[in-house]
């Protein structure tokens, strides 16, 4: 059986993560129709095994809808954490010493052990060490190549396992784990479209995973490290597509500085033509309330008028009492905020002057004639995907239908801002791709007859990277007779 649901009208696309709420195909199903354009699956949580049947349940689910749908593979990244307490728990009273040490035995309200040898290496007086999301805070007086000797400045419970951050030294740490190494392989092997990197810290990070990757996903690189932030123009020119990671962000800086990084993230990933995604607490009281608070709406809004390409649900979707509701509420918010007549205009606050390419050249010309002649929307012939970045980057005001022979470009597309992909055969002329133009116009209900259309194409025909044909033309009613099915 096939579904057809109509392309969506808002500009902006929801990425929802699944997890033990989300994981049957019912509930997948539920979320895509309530909103979930793409889906996180996190590599943090479960074994490979288990996200096999998700990553079955999403294709068996675009086949049905034949809608391309963008999946995720979340890698966990050197995510740092403490030892165990031989009674699970401790308590740290502030001002007291505390040791982290090379010894598996198990710790108790003086020591515990720090499984990872590289930080011993890095580690400086005086740096700070975060313990479970930042809520207790020990300071570095000394350190050897086995011991690190600290203060107790914010004390607290401390359990077994708890994470680390160290927000204050670069650590040598490869941003690919042994175990990221084997999850990028076998997300590979399921054929999930895009990775996302974990506490990247360096632009060299990105290429040890490309190289990894071979081309097979997208890359996209979290931005939870202060050292990320100091080099993000680097990072974002290496990587396909950014996460601005509040939650790890926001326990590395203060909290009040994430707001000021989060409109540059979205601003500098943006100007250079990466997918932004805007992550983490977005709709976090929804995990147990079916209702968010008026905080939380507030900010998705922000992110949906600050024009980034993706909001993202975290536990909300993936463990919480309220998946469907959490997904139906971001897609309201951001449909309400689309409608404001005040939207385009803030949405182009930022400035994304075009590269002096061709391919720019059309892109922000595409956008101009749609909105000078009226167009309806602007349809874009691809191969590899980079027209309909250009274009998208434009953040133009109608819609944009990518037509593109690769499933994997269509579903990495899924990501941006205000495209709708569509896999179909290529065209062999000109005549052709103007026909095709239309007739997919019509079908996916984004012109009607009388309407014009913006096409952007490279010829000839099949060759990546050879945008260089602008073309307007008017639907006819004629041609809604000849409306036909065939691809
Ligand atoms: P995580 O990343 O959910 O994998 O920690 C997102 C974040 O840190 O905000
Ligand atoms: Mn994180």
């Amino acid at each position: 059986m096939t579904r057809v649901m109509p392309p969506r009208s808002r500009k902006v696309r929801v990425l929802a993560t699944l997890g033990p709420a989300s994981s049957t195909p019912e509930m997948i199903a539920t979320l895509f129709e309530r909103g979930a354009d793409a889906f996180r699956i996190n590599m943090s949580h479960g074994d490979q095994a288990s996200k096999i049947p998700v990553i079955e349940a999403i294709r068996a689910m675009e086949t049905e809808y034949r809608r391309p749908t963008t999946i995720l593979a979340d890698l966990q990244g050197p995510k740092l954490r403490v030892g165990k307490f031989a009674d699970g728990r401790v308590i740290l009273e502030p001002g007291q010493t505390f040791v982290l040490d090379r010894s598996p035995e198990p710790g108790d309200a003086t020591r515990v052990e720090l499984p990872h040898r590289e930080i011993f290496a890095a580690i400086a007086r005086d740096a700070r060490l975060l313990l479970d999301d930042g809520k207790l805070v020990l300071r570095v007086t000394d350190h050897s190549d086995d011991r690190i000797e600290t203060v107790v400045e914010v004390g607290g419970a401390l359990s077994n396992s708890k994470g680390l951050n160290v927000p204050d030294v670069v650590l040598p740490m490869a941003a690919l784990t042994e175990k990221d190494i084997s999850d990028l392989a076998f997300a590979v092997e399921q054929g999930v479209d895009w990775i996302a990197l974990s506490f990247v810290q360096r632009p060299e990070d990105l290429a040890d995973a490309r190289k990894l990757i071979q081309g097979k996903a997208a890359l996209l690189a979290k931005i939870e490290k202060p050292s990320a932030v100091a080099r993000l123009d680097e990072i974002v020119e290496q990587c396909d597509g950014v996460m601005v990671a509040r939650g790890d962000l926001g326990v590395e800086l203060p909290p009040q500085s994430v707001p000021p990084l989060q409109k540059r993230i979205v601003e500098t990933a943006r100007r250079l033509g990466r997918p932004v995604i805007v992550a983490t607490q977005m709709l976090e009281s929804m995990i147990t309330a079916p209702t968010p608070t008026r905080a939380e709406v507030s900010d998705v809004a922000t992110a949906v008028y600050d024009g980034a390409d993706a909001i993202m649900l975290s536990a909300e979707s993936a463990a919480g009492a309220w998946p469907a509701e959490s997904v139906a509420m971001m897609d309201a918010i951001a449909n309400a905020v689309e409608r404001d007549p005040a939207h385009g205009d803030r949405v182009h606050f930022t400035v994304t002057t075009p590269d002096p390419t061709t391919a720019d050249a059309l892109a922000a010309a595409a956008k101009t004639i749609a909105n000078t002649a009226s167009a309806s929307a602007i349809i874009c012939f691809t191969l590899s995907g980079s027209t309909a970045r250009r274009i998208a980057r434009e953040r133009p005001s109608v819609p944009i239908l990518v037509l593109t022979p690769r499933a994997q470009t269509a579903r990495r597309l899924g990501l941006l801002w205000g495209v709708h992909a569509v896999q179909t055969r290529d065209v062999a002329s000109f005549e052709e791709m103007v026909a095709k133009a239309k007739r997919m116009a019509l079908r996916h209900g984004l012109a009607k007859g009388g309407e014009r259309v913006v096409v952007c194409a490279g010829v000839p025909f099949g060759v990546p990277g050879s945008t260089n044909v602008l073309h307007v033309t008017q639907i006819i009613g004629d041609e809604l007779k000849n409306y036909s099915h065939e691809g």
